[in-house]
């Protein structure tokens, strides 16, 4: 035999099947993905959000210069290769892919606001642990073109309720980082704090003093959180237009009815954040990750990636996260088969895919047996794929043209004719058709 070739380190397989037996997890199916990915599907288009295709790949430039050069992602965690001389990158985010496409497109000339969502996958070479992989996948949302606050209460307000409505318990942090009047200020203030206090930092938050220091407030070294917790605060130092922005998000938020705390130490890692920042924290399930969602305001990064000056807010929420919490609670998209067929014989074979056919042709899902074995094997096997409904197809059957649906779930018996099966099966189901 050849030698089994093994998936790559960080990546992870989705099946219909269960899988993942060494850790303590639940397994984690398709039917848990399905489930996030189509109540977005359903939820967002009744804010006004339209989907947006973009590819994994784009050149490496759009993220060093999006994202910023000193996050984390740029300096450690992209998947970068040269492209016959054009370095490319896997993204490891969407929003600077969403602006340079909103960019390229002139999209503003088109509409004053614009509101997108996107689904993919998403690539950073971290280090593998529970709800931390190196693909991954997110879903987002980006609004272009309103300065706020109330289209920032609206997206919040959206993530609030996407997330109750898939029964996941979390809580809502929220803060502000101000904007380019009123930052640098509080730059400086926080840097000469964590320059008399250097010694005391892990290496990574001494080399983020001159390079990153807000990145400081969230690193989850006990030293650094000492330190951290002494330092000067945004809300000190914020403008007064940053102040009625955040008075606004927050007047707004009640109004909606959305429940949220202020949460000085959210700082987000990404350099492009200006004002409203916001975190959806899972309050159990998910250990040190537990962050499902993330999101703020962008109102410089049109600009900075050349186009017009447009502010944007957006937020990115984690499926693999999500899909692991609704694994906990044993809630999944069903994909079971509604008929079971399982033919006895030959001729009952032939007429077994033609009544698969019609259940099929009448929109209901079928599954036909390929397999030769006796009527209660077929069963098991029925019950296995959760089917709803077992047929079982003998000579008898074929001549009568009549034969029992079971109903595996309860064991009750329906005599049926096979002429016209949908009919039949869509009166059993209640729903005429
Ligand atoms: P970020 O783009 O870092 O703000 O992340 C937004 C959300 O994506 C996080 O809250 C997570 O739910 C999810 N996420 C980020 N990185 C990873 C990863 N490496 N593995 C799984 N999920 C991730």
């Amino acid at each position: 035999m050849s030698q089994k070739i093994r998936g790559v380190k960080g990546t992870r397989d989705v099946l219909p099947i269960d899988t993942y037996v060494k850790d303590d997890d639940p397994w984690v199916r398709v039917g848990h993905y399905d489930l996030v990915e189509q109540s977005a599907r359903d939820l967002f288009p009744l804010y006004g959000y339209r989907e947006a295709r973009t590819p994994i790949l784009e050149r490496t430039e759009l993220f060093v210069r999006g994202i910023g050069e000193v996050t984390d992602i740029v300096g450690k965690e992209m998947y970068t290769f040269d492209d016959h001389g054009d370095s490319l990158t896997l993204r490891p985010e969407n929003t600077a892919s969403l602006v340079r496409a909103y960019v390229e497109h002139n999209v503003n000339q088109q509409e004053p606001e614009t509101k997108w969502w996107y689904l993919g996958p998403m690539f950073r070479r971290e280090r593998q642990q529970r709800g931390r992989y190196r693909q991954f996948t997110q879903i987002g949302v980006e609004a272009f073109g309103s300065p706020g606050p109330r289209i920032d209460a609206e997206q919040i307000e959206l993530l609030d309720r996407w997330l109750r409505r898939l029964g996941l318990a979390f809580e809502m942090h929220l803060n502000t980082l101000g904007d380019a009047a009123c930052r640098p200020k509080y730059r400086q203030a926080l840097q000469s704090h964590l320059r008399s206090r250097s010694q005391e930092l892990c290496e990574d938050c001494q080399g983020r003093i001159e390079t990153n220091p807000i990145r400081v407030l969230d690193c989850k070294n006990p030293k650094c959180q000492e330190v951290a917790a002494g330092a000067p605060r945004m809300e000190e130092f914020l403008c007064d237009a940053c102040k009625a922005h955040f008075a606004g998000v927050q007047e707004a938020l009640q109004r909606l009815g959305v429940r949220f705390v202020i949460d000085p130490k959210l700082v987000r890692g990404l350099d492009y954040y200006t004002r409203t920042t916001y975190e959806a924290i899972a309050t159990s399930g998910l250990g040190a990750q537990s962050t499902l969602a993330g999101g703020g305001r962008y109102d410089g990064l049109v600009r900075d990636l050349g186009g017009p000056d447009v502010p944007g807010i957006g937020f990115a929420a984690g499926v693999e996260r999500m899909a692991l919490l609704l694994a906990q609670q044993g809630k999944e998209r069903a994909t079971q088969p509604l008929v079971f067929i399982a033919p006895l014989g030959e001729a009952e074979a032939a007429r077994a895919d033609q009544l698969a056919q019609e259940l099929r042709a009448a929109g209901l899902s079928a599954e036909v047996s390929f397999r030769k074995a006796n009527p209660g094997n077929q069963l098991k096997r029925a019950d296995a794929l959760g089917a709803r409904f077992a047929l079982v197809l003998g000579d008898q059957e074929l001549k009568a043209g009549r034969a029992k649906l079971k109903e595996l779930r309860t064991g009750a018996q329906h005599e049926v004719s096979l002429q016209g099966i949908a009919g039949e099966v869509a009166r059993l189901l209640g729903t005429p058709r």
